[in-house]
């Protein structure tokens, strides 16, 4: 049986990773894609302490190295399911490729881009709707691309992609950002970038790749067209928890509820970063989160299956 089994490579993933590596527990990573989550397609990182103005994918690659560098595991492997052991049987992951015995899991699966729901959108991804600046960005030099969304994300992806568009318009749903002050400064004075406010996107349109925009304003109910060449959409995200039995309790919006050592309601089935239920959803967090959530799972390994009282 396996120490602990960690579903998900980004960087709650790999600090956690490398956390029990170090501490030679007996631990795989499962992840379905390539490792580093959404900080891989982050085109630049400037607040992950000690590395300023670093690439999204170097910082994760950075991160892998030095997980496996520990003797970290990483596996290739999408995880179906888990089933909730009972006592000290340890719980079961079942993923496309095997199963896997464990005495702890680690939920760290973070979560995808969350799409804006109107007409048009899902027709035209790869045909000139993105949720990825750092991969798509090159493709638009010289355009016109609509960002959507008032977030950091929005924000900071924005500015990005004026490296390659003749002009970026970031179309928010109301009057005021809510991305982080210093980069709202940045994108107000950037002579590519201009703002469409109190809007929302209700549909998108072009054969077969994307030339207009319906935009509706919310407080008049007018409806424009707008010619844009793309559309990157950043409004969030959602949690990446299909696989989570539904006796994990979770928040309204499908967060994983877990107390401040990182525990969820279920013994031996932990939770770190953007999957779980907090207000802050940063790099630094979630390698925060990690870190606890390993010095947790060694001290219930310990007591749950080494302490004699529980055998
Ligand atoms: P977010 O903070 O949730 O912002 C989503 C934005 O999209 C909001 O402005 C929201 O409008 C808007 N929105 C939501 N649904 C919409 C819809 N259906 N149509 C139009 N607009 C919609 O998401 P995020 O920017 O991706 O950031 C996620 C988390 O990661 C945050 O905690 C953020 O601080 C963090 N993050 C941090 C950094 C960094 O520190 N460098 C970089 C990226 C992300 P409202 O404002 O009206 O709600």
């Amino acid at each position: 049986m396996h120490d602990l089994i960690i579903i998900g490579g980004g960087p709650a993933g790999l600090t956690a990773g490398m956390y029990a590596a170090r501490s030679k527990l007996n631990v795989v990573m499962l992840e379905k894609m390539m490792p580093g989550g959404n900080v891989s397609i982050t085109a630049e990182v400037e607040n992950y302490p000690g590395t300023p103005n670093i690439g999204g994918p170097e910082l994760v690659t950075q991160m892998e190295n030095q997980a496996r560098s520990f003797g970290l595991e990483i596996k290739s492997e999408e995880v179906l399911s888990i089933e909730v052991g009972a006592g000290t049987n340890g719980h079961t992951i079942k993923s496309d490729s095997g199963e896997y015995k464990t005495k702890s899991i680690l939920i760290a699966t973070g979560s995808s881009p969350r799409r804006i729901g109107c007409n048009g959108e899902e027709e035209h991804i790869g045909r000139g709707v993105s949720y990825c600046a750092t991969c798509d960005g090159a493709f638009f030099r010289d355009k016109h691309v609509a960002v959507i969304g008032g977030g950091d994300s929005a924000v900071e992806e924005g500015l990005y992609l004026t490296k390659f568009a003749k002009r970026v318009t970031i179309i928010h749903r109301r009057d005021k950002l809510r991305a982080t002050k210093i980069i709202q400064e940045k994108a107000a004075k950037h002579p590519k970038i201009d703002f469409i406010w109190d809007s929302v996107v209700e549909a998108i349109e072009g054969t077969p790749a994307v030339n207009n925009i319906k935009i509706k304003n919310i407080k008049t109910n007018e409806i424009t067209d707008f010619k844009v060449d793309g559309v990157f959409v950043f409004v969030g995200y959602m949690p990446g928890t299909g696989f989570v039995p539904s006796i994990i309790s979770k928040d309204e919006g499908g967060y994983i509820i877990t107390d401040k050592e990182m525990r969820t309601n279920v013994p031996g089935i932990f939770a770190a970063g953007d999957i779980t239920d907090k207000k802050q959803r940063q790099i630094v967090t979630a390698c925060g989160d990690a870190a606890t959530a390993i010095k947790t799972i060694e001290h219930y390994n310990e007591w749950y299956f080494e302490d004699e009282q529980y055998l």
